[in-house]
Formats: C-alpha cells, sequence, structure tokens
C-alpha cells in the first residue's frame, strides 16, 4: 500500500486485459517493458493482444472465462467500452478494477455521457432526446436541417448515426435507426472547423495530466490521420486540454479517457465523445511524448506517479487499414521518397486477414513541420489504395 491510501500495483504484478485488440496489445508492450505480466481474454485466438499475453479464449460474456482472467489477474483493465454490465460486476467482486463500472455505464450511453460532460462545466452540442417521430419532427424544426440523429448506444466510427439534411428524411431515419431498440438523440450540426482530441490520465491518488491535444482528420468515418501540434491557436487546445482534465477529475475517471471534440471557426469547442480507455488519437504519444498513452494507462490503473507526457517533436500518425498493408511492406523495403527531416514509426498489431477498412496499424511520423509529413502522405502510394 502507498501512503495515499490506495494500493500501488508493482511491476512483477499480472495486469488483466479484457479485449485481446491492438489497444491491450500496445497497453502490454508499454507494461511489458514495465517488468508487468499480461494475461487477456479474447474469442479470437492468437488475437494481438494474445501474441505477446497470456490468453483465454472464450466469448467477453463467458462469466466461467472472465473468473479465470480474474483468478489469473492482480489488477483488470478494459481496452474497449462495451463491456457487459454483469461481469464487469463479477469481475469487481472477484478482482481488482480501479477504472470500476460507473464510468463505462455513463459512456455506453451517448445520453448520460452528455449530462456527465455538461455536469463537469463543458460544452456538449445542443442535443434532445427522442422517444417518437413526433418528438424527432418537432426538434428538427427546432434545430433546423442538417442535424444529427444518433443512437444512444452501439455506435461506432459513425454507425447508428443519420444525418437529416432535410424534413423529408424525417420519418426514414427515424424508422432505420430506432430499429436499434435503443434511446435515440438528436445533435444540432456543428458546422466545425477542426476535430480534435484530448487523452486525460487519472489515478486513484487523484494526479491527472493530459497529453497534447491532436487534430485528426477522418476518411469515410475512419481516423486517417492524428496531427500534433494542432493546428489551432495555443489558447485554444490549452483550453481543450483543461476541459478533457476537468471531465477526468469530474467523473472520477481512473486510467485513460479520450475526450473527442469540434472545434468551430470562432473557437468555440464542444465535446462529442468520451471513451475511458486508450485511444486512437493518442497513438503519436508512443513515440513523439515523454510518456506513451500505454505507459500512462499502466501508471494510472497501478496507481505509480503519472509520467509526463510532453511532446518530444511533432509529429503526424496516419493509420494503417487493409488495403493500406501491401504498398507499406513493399515501401518498407527502402523507405523510398521519405523527405528529409521525417522519420517513419511503423507500428503493425499482428493481425492475421488484412481486410479493407480493418486498422492494421499505424504510422508516426516524426518530423520537423506537420505540414511536410501531411504533404508526403497525401502522395505516398500507401495511402493510394
Ligand atoms: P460519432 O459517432 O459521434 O463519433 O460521430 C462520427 C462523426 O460524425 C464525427 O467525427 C463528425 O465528423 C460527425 N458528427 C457527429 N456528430 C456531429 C454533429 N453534431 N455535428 C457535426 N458533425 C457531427
Amino acid at each position: 500500500m502507498s501512503g495515499t491510501g490506495e494500493q500501488v500495483i508493482k511491476p512483477g504484478s499480472t495486469i488483466g486485459v479484457l479485449g485481446g485488440g491492438q489497444l491491450g496489445r500496445m497497453l502490454a508492450l508499454a507494461g511489458r517493458a514495465m517488468g508487468y505480466r499480461f494475461a487477456t481474454l479474447d474469442p479470437t485466438p492468437d488475437s494481438p493482444c494474445g501474441q505477446v499475453a497470456d490468453q483465454i479464449v472464450a466469448p467477453y460474456h463467458d462469466a466461467e472465462a472472465a473468473r479465470k482472467l480474474a483468478g489469473m489477474s492482480d489488477v483488470i483493465t478494459y481496452e474497449f467500452e462495451n463491456v457487459d454490465a454483469g461481469v464487469a460486476a463479477m469481475l469487481m467482486s472477484e478482482s481488482y478494477v480501479p477504472q470500476g463500472s460507473e464510468l463505462l455505464y455513463t459512456t455506453q450511453h451517448r445520453l448520460r455521457e452528455k449530462r456527465a460532460i455538461e455536469a463537469a462545466g463543458v460544452k456538449v452540442a445542443p442535443y434532445r432526446e427522442i422517444r417518437s417521430e413526433d418528438e424527432l419532427r418537432e426538434a428538427v424544426q427546432a434545430f433546423g436541417t442538417p442535424c444529427v440523429l444518433k443512437t444512444a448506444t452501439g455506435g461506432y466510427d459513425g454507425k447508428g448515426q443519420w444525418v437529416i439534411r432535410s424534413e423529408g428524411e424525417i420519418g426514414e431515419a427515424y424508422e432505420t435507426l430506432s430499429r436499434a431498440k435503443t434511446e435515440l438523440v438528436l445533435e444540432q450540426f456543428i458546422r466545425f472547423e477542426k476535430e480534435i482530441s484530448v487523452i486525460a490520465a487519472r489515478s486513484p491518488r487523484g494526479e491527472v495530466r493530459a497529453f497534447p491535444a491532436a487534430e485528426n482528420i477522418h476518411v469515410d468515418n475512419i481516423l486517417h490521420l492524428s496531427i500534433v501540434p494542432a493546428r489551432a491557436p495555443a489558447e485554444v487546445l490549452e483550453q481543450a486540454e483543461q476541459m478533457a482534465v476537468r471531465i477526468a477529475e469530474s467523473l472520477g475517471a481512473i486510467g485513460l479517457l479520450a475526450v473527442e471534440m469540434f472545434l468551430t471557426r470562432d473557437g468555440e469547442l464542444f465535446v462529442n465523445e468520451l471513451a475511458p480507455r486508450p485511444h486512437n488519437s493518442g497513438h503519436y504519444t508512443m513515440d513523439a511524448c515523454r510518456t506513451s498513452q500505454f505507459e500512462q494507462h499502466v501508471r494510472a490503473v497501478c496507481n505509480l506517479p503519472l509520467g509526463p507526457g510532453e511532446l518530444l517533436t511533432p509529429v503526424v500518425m496516419a493509420n494503417l487499414l487493409g488495403e493500406h498493408v501491401a504498398p507499406l511492406l513493399e515501401w518498407m523495403g527502402d523507405e523510398a521518397g521519405l523527405p528529409e527531416g521525417v522519420a517513419a514509426k511503423v507500428h503493425l498489431y499482428g493481425k492475421h486477414e488484412a481486410k479493407a477498412k480493418r486498422k492494421m496499424g499505424h504510422v508516426n511520423l516524426l518530423t520537423d513541420d506537420v505540414n511536410k509529413a501531411i504533404a508526403w502522405v497525401e502522395q505516398s502510394p500507401i495511402w493510394k489504395s
């Protein structure tokens, strides 16, 4: 036990990770460097995390398998949000889950999440809960078009949402999204100039730190680039970082909390979504910050002192999807055309099948000028496919 009254999980202990995807893998790689052991539960044999941890192969909702993970682990964390509530409760009674289940409960549901963000004194896009087609019609008239109808649960990467561009679409949008059998929420459309995100970390002893804000560019609703420093005024970025810290404190988060935001032309920030875990837009930290988001998450859940998150170099993170892998491997033979002053750090997740649009890895381009790295990505044959 530490002098702070909270348990410190020291190296040599085993960290259990619910979910065996790339986030679990990078967490395990960072934690193993610090001397921790890892166990993971995932239904796919030889999962990305399973390649660097002891894996239990079973479905996530398998209570017996979760109990086995609890038995192997001194502390448990998760790498995705949709953890079954029953499994979370069982893990908490059988093992130590410093993140608890309340933050998951909040972030699994858009309405609860928005209320929690507002309770922290931070703005979200104006929204309304929608319980019927009539309510939707009324709300669309109030907000004007376009506006965005979303399911309260289960959506990700743009799934479970409908941009209503005219009142004629109301019936079809309502019918389609209400099939998901969850509450709906209508949001005003924010004409943002940029999407940015900030990842904050908080530990049981109450220490909080934020990583530098990333500017995110999506293609087909999937993250394509994270650019750091974000190309926005320093005071706006500072405000974004403070907002993330405020939300993490107000929610009593433990571990990482990723905060996605819209930035408008007049410098206003609206929070769109939270994720209580390592986040794709924080992969740049692996090579460009004094502490990576994965090391920070290990430090936070183990209640070690948090590391400094300062940026060591400008960086552009480019995601590698299934269709990018073959040209990437070809390019890696000679790194043709990489500009002077740019170093490419390739991370691949060990996934067996390179399906189109599937996240297979990412490249961190350490650079003296983010625009130079962006220009290289834009013309590179890797991302042309
Ligand atoms: P989400 O599933 O909430 O992360 O939304 C996916 C993407 O849809 C976001 O990254 C935005 O590009 C866009 N989007 C979502 N909500 C809004 C909104 N209220 N106004 C404008 N664009 C939005």
